[in-house]
């Protein structure tokens, strides 16, 4: 089995990937590579964080390996926060005044259309290869839902009238920007096989 190195220490999603991705590939986490600094993450995109943290494993600890970094754009708002979501606010990272902050930006806006994208990026044998995730919404002007983390209550799915954090985690599983970025992942993967 090859040893492919996801940059994460969430046993959760390590399990989760490990499942979807079958034998032909050992996932382990940073803390099972050696990796107990964190990793490099001031690219201005999403391409470019993801390709960064991917880019150090790869140059430090010489294994094949992923990493992903996802954000909301507003449309609205140019794009914002995207590659800044989880700091929106300043530091600490704080998510009730990360959707007080995005609450206040839109104000009096009638245009909130946003979307969740996660990146991915993939080093095998040196090779980069990106794979991204979209789900298309809007912002609503309230928090409803007490499900999921981050922006999920503000964020109302295309095609839908609850928002992520109304949703339990399978249905949100079904249609989330992670997991179509990952799906892509998991499909080339195994077609290398
Ligand atoms: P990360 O790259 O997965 O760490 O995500 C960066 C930030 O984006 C998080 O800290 C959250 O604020 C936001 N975010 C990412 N994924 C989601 C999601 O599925 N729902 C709500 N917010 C999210």
């Amino acid at each position: 089995m090859k040893k492919l190195c996801f940059a994460t220490n969430n046993a959760n999603k390590l399990k989760e990937i490990q499942a979807l991705l079958g034998e032909a590939f050992q996932l382990q986490s940073l803390q099972e590579t050696g990796c107990t600094e964190e990793l490099p993450e001031t690219g201005l995109t999403l391409e470019a964080n993801s390709a960064q943290k991917a880019q150090y494993l790869y140059d430090n600890y010489q294994i094949d390996c992923f990493a992903d970094d996802t954000g909301l754009e507003v449309e609205a708002l140019n794009g914002e926060p995207g590659v800044f979501s989880a700091r929106y606010a300043g530091e600490p990272k704080n998510e009730q005044n990360n959707i007080a902050l995005l609450l206040q930006k839109l104000q009096g806006l009638n245009e909130r259309k946003a979307r969740f994208r996660t990146v991915i990026t993939l080093i095998l044998a040196g090779q980069t290869f990106q794979f991204d995730g979209i789900v298309s919404g809007h912002i609503i002007d309230e928090l409803r839902g007490t499900n999921g983390f981050g922006y999920d209550p503000i964020f109302v799915p295309e095609g839908f009238d609850k928002t992520f954090a109304e949703m339990t985690m399978q249905e949100k599983g079904q249609i989330s920007h992670r997991a179509r970025a990952f799906q892509k992942l998991v499909a080339f993967l195994q077609e290398l096989k």
